[in-house]
């Protein structure tokens, strides 16, 4: 392992935002949901920032991606395009569902199945994940897993929410099911997992 994972939580929901530290220096935050002010005095270079990543649209997982990506001007902002809404003239934004997120100043990179994402000695390769949301993705990063809300300790992402689905969820689950068992589950809310004790446990 050649990155260091600083995971805290962020908003009333408690989302976990993850701060990635590469070998090299750079840094990825996943999953800025809330508290800018909070993140943003996690990280002491901005100018190092290389991405923001959101594993999905949903308001607690991108409610503070404007002010970390106007805070750190070289990030490149990753997220799922199937889950947001772009509009010049943002709006009031959705509560667990779709986002409106401006298009001004910001370009988004949509966030494609087997993408492999450079950083420092590693990369991320993204696993896209339906069914919590339409675009939900869970990012790899050599043994580690942020798995936004498709997969928590003990359970699963819900598809209550306007989009969800759970057809697409269950085929997420199978791809899942297929990584290495000692890959470490960070997810979205609550507390880290593994590949392994979710499949005994029955949930994968
Ligand atoms: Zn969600």
């Amino acid at each position: 392992m050649s990155f260091k994972i600083t995971p805290f939580t962020v908003g009333l929901l408690e989302t976990n935002c993850y701060i990635v530290t590469a070998d090299n220096g750079d840094i990825a935050v996943i999953d800025p949901g809330d508290d800018p002010d909070k993140i943003l005095n996690r990280i002491r270079d901005k100018e190092n920032v290389k991405y923001i990543f959101a594993t999905h649209g949903h308001i607690d997982h991108v409610g503070a991606l404007l002010a970390v990506k106007k805070n750190c001007p070289k990030a490149k902002v990753f997220l799922p395009k199937k889950d947001i809404r772009f509009s010049p003239k943002p709006k009031i934004w959705g509560v667990l569902s779709e986002v409106t997120l401006p298009t001004i100043d910001i370009k988004y990179t949509d966030l494609k199945e087997g993408k492999n994402i450079p950083f420092g000695s590693d990369q991320f390769r993204v696993i896209r994940t339906p069914g919590h949301t339409p675009g939900s993705v869970c990012l790899l990063l050599d043994h580690a897993l942020f798995s936004g809300d498709t997969l928590f300790y003990r359970s699963l992402g819900t598809t209550q929410f306007p989009g969800g689905d759970d057809k697409m969820l269950t085929k997420s689950k199978k791809k899942l099911s297929k990584l290495p068992p000692d890959t470490i589950v960070y997810p979205g809310h609550l507390r880290e997992t593994s590949i392994r004790m979710e499949k005994r446990a029955g949930i994968l």
